[in-house]
C-alpha cells in the first residue's frame, strides 16, 4: 500500500499553486527579455513584472510604486532594518522590536547591535502578545524603527499591528511638534498575507516584509512594501530596476508567480480560513480528548486560522517529528531553523512556557490542500507515538 503522505508545515513553506505555476512556465522559456530591454522581448516582461507589481498592490490596498521586489521574506526583513538604520543615523541610533520575531529579524537586530545600533527587545505575555504599554515606555528621542511582526510563524499569534500603528502615529505627530524625527513602523507580514486581511494603510505602516512560498507561490521570490516618504538607502546597487532601490535584473518567472499567487489567495481567503479554522479546531479537540497533559502555546482565537502549537509534555518535539515523518506526517517544532538543535525555541521561552513543556512542542500548520481525512488520521496516528515515547521518557511518572 502506498502511503498517503499529509503536510502540516506550511509555515515552513507551501507548495505551489498549479495555476500559479502554469502563469510562470512562458517566463521561464519563450518570454525570456530582459524587463530593462526597450524592444518588444522587454516590453513582454516589464509589463508582466508591473502586472505583479499591481497584483500585490491590491491585496494590500499599496500604491503600486511602493512595492519592490526582492529575494524573499529575509531580503525585505534585511533591507529594511539595514537600510532605514543606515539613512537615518544622524536621527538616532535605537531600534525596538520583539523577543518573538523570525531569526530573519532577531539576527539582523545582532548584526546592527555590533555596529553599534541600540535594541529593545519587547517582552510577550504568555499567549505571545506584546503590550502598547511596553511599546511606549520602550521609546526614546533615539528611537528610529519599531518592527513588530503581525503574526508569529510558531504559534500564529497575531500581534496588535493597528493598535500600534495607531499609538505610533500620534506619538509622531507629538514629536513633530517637538521637532523630532519620526519613528519608522515595519511590519513582517510574512505570515500573514493571504491568511488575514491587510491594509497598510489602516495599519499605518511605514514598511512590510512578504513572501511568495508561503501563500502557495515559487520560493526565492518577495516583496518589500515601503511607503512614499520613508527614508531608506537602497540595499543591492548596480542598476535601476525596483526604482534604483534594488538592482539587478528582475527575476521575472518569480515575479509573476509571486504575483499570481496573491491574486489567488486574495480570492479564497476567506473560503480558506474557514476551512482551516474548522480543521484547526477538530485537530486541537480530538488531540485534547486522546492524550493527557498536552497545553496549546498561543491562543486558538487570537491566532492565523491555520497555525496550532501544542505541548506534549514529558517528551521532546524531536522525537514525535520523527516517529510521524515514518507514518508519512509532516509537521515541525518551532520554526525550521531552529529545528535540529534541541534548544527550546526563543519564542516559547519568551512567553515563559514551562521547559518540559517547551521541549515538547509541535507547530502544526496546516494548508489549503489539506483535508478533513488527513485531521482524522493525525489524530489517530498520534496518541500512540505519544504514548510509546512517554514510556521511554525518564521524567514521565506513570
Ligand atoms: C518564512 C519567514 C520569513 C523568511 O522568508 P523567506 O522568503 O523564506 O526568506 C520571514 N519571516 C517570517 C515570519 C517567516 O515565516
Amino acid at each position: 500500500m502506498i502511503q498517503k503522505k499529509i503536510y502540516l508545515d506550511n509555515n515552513a513553506t507551501t507548495p505551489i499553486d498549479k495555476r500559479v505555476l502554469e502563469k510562470m512556465m512562458p517566463f521561464l522559456s519563450e518570454k525570456f527579455g530582459n524587463a530593462s530591454s526597450l524592444h518588444s522581448f522587454g516590453q513582454e516582461t516589464r509589463e508582466a513584472v508591473e502586472h505583479a507589481r499591481g497584483q500585490i498592490a491590491k491585496i494590500i490596498s499599496a500604491d503600486k510604486q511602493d512595492i519592490y521586489f526582492t529575494s524573499g521574506g529575509t531580503e525585505s526583513n534585511n533591507w529594511i532594518l539595514k537600510g532605514t538604520v543606515s539613512a537615518n543615523k544622524t536621527k538616532g541610533n535605537h531600534i525596538i522590536t520583539t523577543s518573538i520575531e523570525h531569526p530573519a529579524i532577531l539576527d539582523v537586530c545582532k548584526f546592527l547591535s555590533k555596529q553599534g545600533i541600540q535594541i529593545t527587545y519587547l517582552p510577550t505575555n504568555e499567549v505571545g502578545l506584546i503590550t502598547l504599554t511596553d511599546l511606549k515606555n520602550a521609546i526614546k528621542d533615539e528611537t528610529i524603527l519599531v518592527s513588530v511582526m503581525t503574526a508569529n510563524n510558531e504559534t500564529g499569534i497575531i500581534e496588535p499591528i493597528k493598535e500600534i500603528g495607531e499609538m505610533l502615529a500620534n506619538i509622531n505627530f507629538e514629536r513633530e511638534k517637538q521637532n523630532l524625527h519620526r519613528i519608522y513602523f515595519h511590519s513582517d507580514a510574512v505570515q500573514t498575507l493571504g491568511r488575514e486581511y491587510i491594509n497598510v494603510n489602516e495599519l499605518k505602516v511605514d514598511a512590510m516584509s512578504f513572501s511568495g512560498h508561503k501563500i502557495y507561490g515559487p520560493k526565492g521570490v518577495g516583496a518589500a512594501y515601503i511607503r512614499k516618504g520613508t527614508r531608506i538607502f537602497p540595499f543591492l546597487n548596480g542598476g535601476h530596476q525596483e526604482s534604483f532601490r534594488r538592482a539587478g535584473t528582475e527575476n521575472v518567472a518569480g515575479i509573476v508567480g509571486f504575483g499570481e499567487a496573491c491574486e489567488i489567495v486574495g480570492q479564497e481567503m476567506y473560503v480558506t480560513n474557514e476551512k482551516l479554522k474548522k480543521l484547526k479546531i477538530k485537530l486541537y479537540n480530538g488531540l485534547k480528548e486522546k492524550i493527557k497533559d498536552i497545553y496549546l502555546n498561543g491562543d486558538l482565537e487570537i491566532s492565523l486560522s491555520n497555525t496550532l502549537n501544542i505541548s506534549f509534555k514529558y517528551i521532546e518535539g524531536e522525537g514525535i517529528i520523527l516517529f510521524l515523518n515514518k507514518e508519512g506526517i509532516a509537521v515541525s517544532s518551532g520554526s525550521a531553523c531552529t529545528s535540529g538543535s534541541l534548544d527550546v525555541s526563543h519564542v516559547l521561552k519568551a512567553m515563559n512556557t514551562d521547559i518540559i513543556c517547551a521541549q515538547g512542542s509541535i507547530r502544526f500548520s496546516l494548508g489549503k490542500f489539506n483535508t478533513e481525512e488527513d485531521i482524522n488520521h493525525t489524530i489517530q496516528v498520534l496518541p500512540p507515538i505519544v504514548q510509546r515515547l512517554r514510556q521511554m521518557s525518564p521524567i514521565y511518572k506513570k
